[in-house]
């Protein structure tokens, strides 16, 4: 081997990030919603903010390695924490604010979050668990709202900046050092950690920057929707800081007539968010002006047709589909229509799951773990590898290697898809909702797309059920759009011209909506656990 010449050895660490984006991009936006107006502030304050909380943390004690817990709305006081716990060398803990009251202590107490910072507004979610996680040393409140029933010895969050000076003198970090962690949302089981390093982060944001992905850069302005506490807001926040491009925060206020007012008062150029918000705006607030944005990111779930086409009909606006995980930093593929279409339509690509990204090596293994081709026919679990990839989840006590996840140095996704020999990935199921009737895969989530491109479908959700011949079938629940009507005779109709007809569904639910989980994604397992109750009211074609 040659040795190189290079700075091989040079950290990529986030300081120089935060650096970076405090001097070269001082001027650039950072514009929170506050319900009636608007937080604007510049890079420049944001980062001095950033400087004076580092300062504030260390005098409480905050050490480097030290976990520090978030449990806020997409805001300002957020990012200054994204900045600020990273790079003084602490880890920053997004908690997820929705989470139940026995999660939310199990993964305070797992991280050992020493220090919590709240806004106050949701302070009494945190208070349902405060006698239950006593190893958080102090509580620092954001913002207007009753904390008291989080008890005595609260500190205020803008008190003790005001106390402080910019110009921390941040460590030199090893790229290696936990930069954030963050817990999937534990469909099953406890959640479970995933710590990102400093080097994780920094290649995942250098990566949202790039044209193969959306190209984030310094004349946009980033509508950040998809929760801060969800896989770092898919990577934005850092990337915004990295290239300047501004970002507007909403808080709390993600329904339609709300994000409307934000979009129409602040014109960004790019959003993010899973489907259901974006169907929201869609089908609630269809006049809403949207001639700033150039496209938006959607994913977290299969982007429906409906939705894909929605927007070009409405807006003339693209929607970009991403896939990822927690696990996965989270953004592992991007769908631009490729530079051949071929015999397909551009919304035929864009209701694929999205083009791999450079960086992530991606392949699909059968169930004996044999490599499958990329043909766009065969099935397989996707497993990803890269340098924003987990190899384990977070273990107090030394890093869990559960082979059931990580092999070979892969990460299993748990995801069933095909590839196309372009590298367009096409999911057809989680492993864990995959429906087999009769020994063959029904994909639900081909089959909700196809129903929820109905014009009277607002939502449809597909599980597999019982059944004496098949062992399984699918049933599909589906939610009318309102005022619109469809008999399951219609709906039926509908998809036997556009599916394969063993995958039409006999069984089907009208509900009044899907269930979702605590990040806006379809519930399918309460939905089982509810028909299984016998809680549907089932309608059975003959
Ligand atoms: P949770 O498991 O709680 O949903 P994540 O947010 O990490 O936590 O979800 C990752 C999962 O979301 C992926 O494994 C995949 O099943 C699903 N997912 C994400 N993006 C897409 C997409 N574009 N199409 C289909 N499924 C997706």
């Amino acid at each position: 081997m040659l040795p190189s010449t290079m700075q091989d050895d040079y950290q990529l660490t986030l300081r120089p990030i935060l650096e970076y984006g405090r001097t070269v991009h001082a001027e650039s936006r950072v514009i929170t919603y506050t319900g009636e107006g608007y937080v604007d502030s510049s890079f420049a304050e944001v980062a001095d903010r950033a400087d004076r909380l580092a300062a504030a943390l260390a005098r409480l004690g905050v050490g480097e390695g030290d976990r520090v817990g978030t449990f806020l709305w997409n805001n300002q006081t957020h990012l200054e924490a994204y900045l600020a716990i990273p790079c003084m060398g602490a880890v920053l803990h997004t908690l997820n604010i929705r989470l139940f009251p026995e999660q939310l202590a199990f993964v305070i107490n797992h991280a050992d979050d020493q220090v919590i910072i709240v806004d106050a507004s949701i302070a009494p979610l945190l208070a349902r668990v405060r006698d239950q996680i006593p190893n958080v040393r102090h509580i620092i409140v954001k913002g207007p709202g009753d904390a008291t029933a989080l008890g005595d010895g609260l500190l205020d969050y803008d008190t003790l900046l005001a106390a402080e000076a910019p110009g921390y003198p941040y460590p030199q970090l090893t790229e290696r050092a936990g930069a954030a962690m963050c817990y999937t949302s534990g469909t099953t089981g406890n959640p479970k950690g995933v710590v990102y390093s400093h080097r994780s982060t920094y290649m995942h944001s250098l990566m949202v920057t790039s044209t193969t992905n959306v190209a984030l850069a310094q004349h946009d302005r980033m509508l950040v929707i998809v929760p801060m506490f969800h896989a770092n807001a898919w990577g934005m926040p850092y990337a915004a800081w990295m290239v300047g491009a501004d970002v507007v925060f909403p808080q709390q206020f993600l329904q339609a007539a709300h994000l409307r007012k934000v979009i129409e008062h602040t014109r960004p150029t790019l959003t993010g968010a899973v489907p259901t918000v974006l169907n929201d705006l869609l089908h609630n607030a269809p006049d809403t002006d949207m001639s700033s944005f150039r496209g938006v990111m959607c994913g977290g779930a299969a982007v429906p047709r409906g939705l894909i086409e929605g927007f070009r009909q409405q807006w003339d606006l693209p929607v970009m589909q991403g896939w990822g995980m927690t696990e996965t930093s989270p953004v592992c593929t991007i769908g631009h229509p490729p530079k051949h279409m071929g015999d397909l339509s551009e919304t035929d690509w864009r209701v694929k799951t999205g083009r791999i990204l450079p960086g992530v090596e991606l392949r699909i293994t059968d169930d004996s773990g044999a490599v499958q081709p990329w043909d766009g026919v065969a099935l397989g679990e996707i497993e990803v590898r890269g340098s924003w990839i987990a190899a384990a989840y977070y273990d107090p006590d030394g890093q869990s290697n559960d082979p059931g996840k990580f092999h070979d140095g892969w990460l299993r996704t748990g995801d069933v898809a095909s590839v196309l020999p372009n590298g367009f990935v096409m999911i057809s199921d989680r492993a864990k909702d995959v429906i087999k009737s009769g020994g063959e895969w029904v994909s639900s989530v081909d089959l909700e797309n196809t129903i929820m491109g109905h014009p009277a479908v607002l939502e449809a959700a597909v599980i597999g059920v019982p059944d004496d011949r098949w062992d399984e079938r699918p049933l599909a629940c589906v939610v009318l759009k309102p005022g619109a009507e469809a008999t399951a005779d219609e709906l039926r109709a509908w998809l036997t011209e556009r599916t394969a007809k063993f995958w039409v569904p006999e069984r089907w639910s009208f509900v009044t909506e899907v269930p979702k989980t605590s990040v806006g994604k379809f519930d399918k397992k309460v939905l089982r656990a509810r028909n299984q109750a016998g809680e549907l009211d089932v309608e059975r074609l003959a």
